[in-house]
């Protein structure tokens, strides 16, 4: 039996609020990031950094991180909508941080002709290799199939006003061996069948916080879709049933990812759905977009779908969950929008 001092060491001790900020950062013409903030009484528990983009005098995420010791920092996949500048948040790294990224994605089953994407990956290799020898030490988390990333760390928060208690879970869904082992990609099929196409690697994660879900999709596709369908709990009590709170629209809102709906099958609502833009490839589709407002929820935009000339270089939609009162607050800034 541990005694009550100990059992206080391994819990955090919630006085008045515990809250999960989650911000989704969308640039024009491209580019997404996403930070997510726990907070427990107005002070920073845990602060995750998905995916990282800026422009020359635009760098919105490092405003929302400056003050914050960072315990997650995804790497999706090796895209330039996703990586650009991503080194300035791997700088942050501490031995507290676990740095996620898609398995192979910096082997030698990787490959691209644009070289923008090599020198990305090639940097990002650069710090993952050097971090490996150094005193700083983040967790290196190579991703691929994996389940609970959290398991090591403080991550129970308990009520002792009003009692309860509430667990963290970051999952992940994708890569999956499957399609990283088939060396397939839907560009590239034919020409070398070694080579996966970029959004093949895309890391899918949840992050739950007692009744409170999330779901990031990165840039998942169809082809991952389908095999990530096939493991998922559906079940009443599984994630994927009734309610999900916020989902990341996967890959900009594109008819390559409409699989999701099999995926969300059980689920009676999607109560806030956000998506980016990707001006060039003239996502999101709306024909997506309505599939998602069928869902029972909001779904939110960082940019206007027309482009007009007044527009800004980002949006943001941020989410305030009150995970005790099961509320949630929303604010858009920038030329973020509900759509
Ligand atoms: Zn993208």
């Amino acid at each position: 039996m541990k005694n009550l001092q100990e059992y206080n060491m391994e819990k955090n001790l919630i006085r008045n609020e515990l809250k999960v900020e989650v911000y989704t950062v969308g640039f024009e013409p491209m580019g997404e990031s996403i930070v997510v903030k726990i907070k427990m009484d107005k002070i920073t528990m845990f602060c995750f950094v998905i995916d990282y983009y800026e422009t020359e005098d635009e760098k919105p995420i490092l405003q929302l991180i400056k003050d914050e010791q960072i315990d997650l920092i995804c790497i999706t996949h090796p895209d330039l909508d996703h990586c650009l500048g991503l080194e300035k948040v791997l700088q942050l790294a501490t031995k507290d941080t676990i740095i996620l990224y898609p398995d192979k994605m910096i082997e030698k089953k990787y490959d691209s002709s644009d070289q923008n994407i090599i020198k990305i990956v090639e940097k990002i290799s650069e710090f993952l290799t050097l971090y490996r020898n150094s005193s700083k030490k983040p967790q290196l988390e190579k991703c691929i199939d994996r389940k609970n990333i959290m398991e090591n760390k403080n991550t129970s928060f308990v009520d002792i006003k009003r009692g309860g208690e509430y667990h963290l879970e970051v999952k992940t869904y994708s890569p999956v061996t499957e399609i990283i082992d088939r060396g397939i990609g839907k560009i590239n099929l034919g020409k070398n069948p070694k080579i996966i196409e970029n959004n093949e690697f895309s890391i899918m994660l949840s992050i739950t916080l007692g009744k409170l879900k999330l779901l990031f999709c990165s840039d998942i596709e169809d082809d991952t879709i389908v095999e990530v369908n096939k493991k998922i709990d559906k079940s009443e009590n599984g994630f994927f049933a009734k309610v999900i709170d916020y989902v990341k629209i996967p890959h900009h809102g594109s008819e390559g990812s409409k699989e999701m709906f099999t995926i969300f099958s059980n689920v009676r609502k999607l109560s806030n759905s956000v998506t980016t833009i990707y001006r060039s490839k003239k996502l999101p589709r709306e024909s997506i977009i309505d599939k998602y407002k069928e869902k029972n929820g909001k779904v939110y935009c960082t940019s206007k779908l027309e482009k007009n000339k007044n527009i800004e270089k980002y949006g943001i939609v941020k989410h305030t969950f009150d995970i005790i009162n099961e509320t949630v607050e929303t604010e858009e800034l920038g030329n973020a929008t509900e759509i």
